[in-house]
C-alpha cells in the first residue's frame, strides 16, 4: 500500500471514528478510551510527524479534560457560570408564566436532533366512542341542517333561535364539562372534530360553540375553581342556562395582554343586606365573543389591595374572576360586526361593579394567579378551535372545490383539467391533509394527558395560514361564482372570515414571531432550561453542579448534532434509522436530517445572540417555521398510520412533506443568509447544506395525482373530507356538488357520445343544454338518456348559477339614498361630536378635518345610529 493511501486510511479511522462516536451520542468516558486507543495505535504502527502527533495528543488532551468531573468544576465551569449569569436575559414573570405553561411532547424529540419515533408511533390512533359517535352524527348533523348561512349572515345578523335552543339542549357548550356536572365529557378529539363538522357548514356556529369550549369560564372553573364554584357553575353552564365569555382584551392591551389596565380594589361594600369584603372593579373590554348575549363574565384584571384588607401586598397582578352579567354598573349587549360573520361578539364595561372575594375563581388563594392560569390553560385549547375551525373550512373547499372545477367547462373542458387550475386544487387538499393531520394527531396527544404548549402555538398559527391559502385558492378556482354574494355564495363568508382566525387568541405575526420558537427554545431544548434553572439556584453549590452536568451534557450534544448533520446531508439521510420500512421512510429520514440541522443552528443562535434573540424576530420566526414544518409533516405521517396506511393516500403525504420539507429547507437557509455573525454562518452552510439545497418542492406529476383524488369520487376524496357536512339536502352545496360529480361519472358515457356526435356533424352545439334536444332528434341517445341528461344539466346549470337582487333589497334597511342625502344636510349643521381625546367639544358647521381623519359627518352618523338601536 503506498504512502498516501496508508495516510488515507489513517485519516478516515480518524475522521470517521469522531463522526461516528458523536453521531451515534456515545458517552464522553467512552468516547475518550476509544479515542486513547486509535491515538496510541497511530503513534506506535502510524508515519505521523512529530508535529502532527503532537497536535493529536494536545486535541486527546482535550478531550480527557470533561472527564475530571472536580477539576472542569473549579477551573472551567465556576467561571463560565460567572460570566453566564451576567448574562443571563431578563424575564418578567409574566414572561416566565408563559414560558413554563403546557408540557414538552414530541417538540422535544425535534428539538433533540435525534427523535425517537417509536415514542410517536406508540401513540394509539385517535377514535371516537360510541356516544360520541352517536353525538356526531345524530344532534351534529341536525344542527349543521338547521343552518342557514345566508339567513344567518345576511338576514338576521345571528343564529335563528331554534338553532340557539338546540344548541344549549344538546348541550354543544358543554363538550368539556364533566358529566357528573351534567356536561358530555367529550375527549379533545371528539370536540376537534365536531368544530370541524360546524365548520364545514357555517361559521357563525362553530365560532359560537368553539368559544365554551376552549378557553373561558368553564375550562378555568375545571382546573382552578373551588368546589363551590363548580358546583354552583359548572351544572348551570353544562345546561346553558348560564351563556359565558371570556373577557382578556382591552383597547390599551391586545396582543401585550398582561399590559391591561383594567382594575379591582379589595374593599368592604354591602352585597346582600351585609358588609362584605369583597373588589370594586372598574373594566372596558373589546372584541369578547359571546358578551353581547353571556350572562356570566370570566374577567381578567389587575387586583390592588391598598388598604391590605387580604394580606401584606399593594398589588396582587392578574385576577381572573366570575361576574354575573346583571350586575349594576355593567354595561353589555352592544355588538362589535365581525369582517360579516355574525356570532355575538361585542364590547364590555363596567363601572365601580362590587362582588364577593369568593369570585375569584380558585378563591382568595389565586389572587394575582389569572395571568398563569390563562397561558397554561391556552397550551390545549389553542390546539383545538381555531385548528379545527380552519380544517374544517379546508375539507369543505376540497369537497366543493374538486367537484365544481369538473362540473364547471370551459374551452369544452372541466377547468380542473387545465394545469394552472390543477396547482391551486393541489394546493387546496395538500393543506386540508396538513390540517386534518395536525388537528388529529394533537388531540389525540392531548387525550392522552399531554398539554403541548409549542404545538398548540404551530397548529394555531400554521393551520389558520394554510386556512387562508386555501380560502385564497378556493376564491380562484370558483372565479365569479365565489365573488357574487348571495345563497348560491358557499365560499365567500369563509373567504372574508380568514382574519378572524389569524387575528385571536395570540395574532399571527406575534405568533410566529415570538411564541413558537421562543417557547420552544426554551422549553424543548434538553439542557438550556436546565442551565438557567441552575444558574438561578440560590443554593449556589448545588446551582455549580447542576449547571456543569447541563453544559456538558449540552457541549456533546452540540458536537453530536453537528456531526449528525453534516454526515446526514451528505449522505441524504439515507442510512438514518427510521421505525417502519413502508414507502414513506424516507420522508422520516429527510425529518431526521433536519432534525439535527435545526438543533445546531439553534444552538449557535442561543450561543453567539443570547438574550438578542428576542428581538431578532425575523430569525427566530424562520428557526419557528423550521420546527413547525418538522412538528406538522410529523403529524402527517402519523395520521397516514393511523388511517391504515392507505395506498391511496400516498400523493396527498408526499406532497405534504415534499412541501413542508421544502418550507424548513429554505427558511433554514434563509436564516443562515441572515445570521448576523458571518464567520459561523459560514461554517454552519458548511456543516448543514454540504451539498447545497437539495430537497425539491412537489412535482407536476405530484400535484396531478393530488388533483385527480379530489375531483373524482373515491375513498381519498371521501376520506380528506370525511367530518364535513356533506349530507344531499336542498340548501347545502356539498351535497349537491356531490351529486352532480357522481352524475357527471355516470354519465360520461352519454357525453363521449355527444362529443361523437358532434365530431361527425350529426349535432351541432357545443353546448350541453342544446345539444340534449339535438341529439335526442338525431337518434343519438334515446328517451331515457335525454331525461338522465336534462336532469344533470338542470342540477348543474343551478350549482354555476348566481344570485341577482333588485336594487332595494341591496340597501340596508333605513339607508335609503334619501337618509344619505339628510346626513349629508345634517353634516353641514351644529353638531355635538366626541374628540378621539374623549372631552366632548362643540364645533361649528364644516369644520371638517382632512380626508382620512374623523369628519364631523361621520361622528353625527354613528351618534345617530346608536340612537336608533
Ligand atoms: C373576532 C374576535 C374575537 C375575539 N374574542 C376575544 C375574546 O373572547 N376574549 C378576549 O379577551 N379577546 C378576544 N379577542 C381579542 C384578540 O385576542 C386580540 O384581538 C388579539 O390578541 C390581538 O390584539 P389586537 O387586535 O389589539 O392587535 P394588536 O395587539 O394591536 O396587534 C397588531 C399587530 O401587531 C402584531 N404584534 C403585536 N406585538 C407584536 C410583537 N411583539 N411581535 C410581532 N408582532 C406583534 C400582532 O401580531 C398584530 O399583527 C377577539 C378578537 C377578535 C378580532
Amino acid at each position: 500500500m503506498s504512502g498516501f493511501m496508508i495516510g488515507l486510511a489513517w485519516f478516515l479511522l480518524f475522521f470517521g471514528g469522531a463522526i461516528y462516536l458523536a453521531y451515534n451520542r456515545i458517552n464522553l468516558l467512552a468516547s475518550t478510551i476509544a479515542s486513547g486507543f486509535v491515538l496510541l495505535a497511530y503513534t506506535v504502527f502510524g508515519s505521523g510527524n512529530f508535529f502532527w502527533l503532537l497536535l493529536l495528543w494536545l486535541a486527546f488532551a482535550v478531550m480527557v479534560v470533561p472527564n475530571l468531573r472536580e477539576f472542569r468544576r473549579e477551573k472551567i465551569t465556576r467561571p463560565a457560570l460567572d460570566i453566564y449569569r451576567t448574562m443571563l436575559p431578563s424575564m418578567s414573570d409574566t414572561e416566565r408564566e408563559a414560558l413554563e405553561a403546557g408540557n414538552v411532547w414530541w417538540d422535544g424529540q425535534l428539538f433533540s436532533g435525534m427523535p425517537d419515533w417509536d415514542s410517536l408511533m406508540s401513540f394509539p390512533a385517535p377514535q371516537l366512542s360510541e356516544e360520541e359517535q352517536a353525538f356526531f352524527d345524530g344532534p351534529c348533523e341536525e344542527l349543521c341542517a338547521m343552518l342557514d348561512d345566508w339567513d344567518i349572515a345576511h338576514e338576521r345578523g345571528d343564529m335563528p333561535p331554534e338553532a340557539w335552543q338546540f344548541i344549549k339542549q344538546h348541550k354543544f357548550f358543554a363538550m368539556i364539562i364533566p358529566k357528573r356536572y351534567g356536561g358530555l365529557e367529550f375527549s379533545a378529539y371528539a370536540n376537534a372534530m365536531i368544530i370541524t363538522k360546524l365548520a364545514s357548514r357555517n361559521a357563525t356556529a362553530s365560532s359560537t360553540v368553539g368559544v365554551p369550549n376552549s378557553l373561558g369560564p368553564a375550562e378555568l372553573l375545571l382546573h382552578y375553581g373551588t368546589d363551590e364554584q363548580k358546583q354552583h357553575w359548572l351544572p348551570r353552564l353544562a345546561s346553558g342556562d348560564e351563556i359565558p365569555c371570556f373577557a382578556l382584551t382591552s383597547p390599551q392591551a391586545g396582543s401585550d395582554a398582561a399590559a391591561l389596565i383594567d382594575n379591582g380594589v379589595i374593599c368592604k361594600e354591602q352585597w346582600n343586606g351585609k358588609s362584605t369584603l369583597g373588589i370594586r372593579l372598574n373594566w372596558d373590554k373589546r372584541y369578547i365573543t359571546l358578551a353581547p348575549v353571556a350572562t356570566v363574565l370570566g374577567l381578567a384584571f389587575k387586583l390592588y389591595d391598598p388598604d391590605h384588607l387580604i394580606g401584606d401586598q399593594d398589588e396582587y397582578g392578574i385576577t381572573a374572576a366570575l361576574i354575573p352579567t346583571d350586575l349594576p354598573g355593567i354595561s353589555i349587549g352592544r355588538r362589535h360586526h365581525p369582517l360579516s360573520i355574525p356570532f355575538q361578539n361585542g364590547p364590555t364595561s363596567g363601572k365601580d361593579v362590587f362582588v364577593p372575594l369568593d369570585s375569584i375563581i380558585g378563591g382568595q388563594e389565586m389572587a394575582g394567579k389569572g395571568w398563569k392560569m390563562l397561558v397554561e390553560l391556552l397550551s390545549v385549547g389553542r390546539a383545538i378551535t381555531l385548528p379545527s375551525t380552519a380544517a374544517g373550512g379546508g375539507q369543505a373547499a376540497t369537497y366543493a372545490s374538486g367537484a365544481y372545477t369538473q362540473i364547471r367547462k370551459q374551452f369544452n373542458l372541466p377547468v380542473a383539467k387545465f394545469e394552472g387550475v390543477g396547482e391551486a386544487l393541489a394546493r387546496i387538499a395538500g393543506h386540508t391533509y396538513i390540517m386534518n393531520a395536525a388537528v388529529a394527531v394533537t388531540a389525540g396527544a392531548i387525550d392522552q394527558g399531554e398539554k403541548p404548549a409549542v404545538p398548540s402555538a404551530i397548529l394555531k398559527y400554521h393551520c389558520t395560514e394554510m386556512g387562508r391559502k386555501v380560502a385564497n385558492d378556493t376564491m380562484d378556482v370558483h372565479g365569479g361564482k365565489a365573488i357574487m354574494m348571495g345563497p348560491k355564495n358557499y365560499i365567500g363568508r369563509s373567504y372574508m372570515a380568514t382574519p378572524i382566525a389569524i387575528t385571536v387568541e395570540g395574532a399571527n405575526i406575534l405568533t410566529r414571531s415570538l411564541i413558537i420558537f421562543g417557547q420552544g427554545a426554551m422549553r424543548c431544548h434538553p439542557y438550556v432550561l436546565r442551565e438557567l434553572q441552575a444558574a438561578k439556584d440560590t443554593d449556589t453549590e448545588r446551582g455549580l453542579i447542576d449547571f456543569d452536568d447541563a453544559l456538558f451534557s449540552h457541549i456533546g450534544y452540540a458536537i453530536s448534532n453537528a456531526a449528525r448533520s453534516f454526515f446526514l446531508a451528505l449522505t441524504h439521510a439515507r442510512f438514518s434509522k427510521v421505525p417502519l420500512n413502508t414507502p414513506t421512510h424516507r420522508y422520516y429520514q429527510n425529518i431526521n436530517r433536519y432534525s439535527a440541522a435545526f438543533a445546531l443552528a439553534t444552538d449557535f443562535a442561543m450561543l453567539t445572540l443570547g438574550g438578542k434573540l428576542k428581538i431578532k424576530e425575523l430569525l427566530s420566526a424562520r428557526l419557528g417555521d423550521v420546527l413547525s414544518c418538522m412538528y406538522l409533516a410529523s403529524t402527517v405521517l402519523k395520521h397516514f398510520e393511523n388511517q391504515g396506511r392507505r395506498a391511496a393516500d400516498l400523493p396527498l403525504v408526499e406532497w405534504s412533506i415534499r412541501t413542508l420539507m421544502y418550507h424548513a429547507q429554505e427558511q433554514l437557509h434563509s436564516f443562515l443568509r441572515n445570521f448576523p455573525n458571518r464567520p459561523v454562518a459560514f461554517m454552519l452552510r458548511r456543516t448543514i447544506f454540504p451539498r447545497g439545497r437539495t430537497y425539491y418542492s412537489p412535482s407536476d406529476d405530484l400535484g396531478k395525482k393530488v388533483v385527480e383524488l379530489i375531483t373524482q369520487t373515491g375513498e381519498s376524496r371521501e376520506r380528506l373530507s370525511e367530518q364535513a357536512f356533506t349530507t344531499l339536502m336542498p340548501n347545502n352545496p356539498l351535497g349537491l356538488l356531490q351529486e352532480a360529480l357522481v352524475l357527471s361519472e355516470q354519465l360520461l358515457p352519454l357525453e363521449i357520445k355527444l362529443r361523437q356526435a358532434k365530431k361527425e356533424g350529426l349535432i351541432k352545439s357545443g353546448y350541453l343544454g342544446y345539444q340534449i334536444d339535438e341529439a335526442a332528434k338525431a337518434g343519438v341517445i334515446n328517451a331515457k338518456e335525454k331525461t338522465q341528461l336534462r336532469e344533470y344539466h338542470e342540477k348543474v346549470s343551478y350549482l354555476l348559477s348566481v344570485d341577482d337582487f333588485a336594487p332595494e333589497e341591496l340597501r340596508r334597511s333605513g339607508v335609503s339614498s334619501d337618509s344619505v342625502a339628510a346626513l349629508n344636510v345634517a353634516s353641514t349643521s351644529n353638531a355635538e361630536v366626541v374628540e378621539p381625546t374623549q372631552k366632548k367639544v362643540t364645533k361649528k358647521a364644516g369644520n371638517r378635518k382632512v380626508a382620512g381623519k374623523k369628519t364631523n359627518r361621520k361622528k353625527t352618523t354613528a351618534k345617530k345610529s346608536s340612537k336608533k338601536k
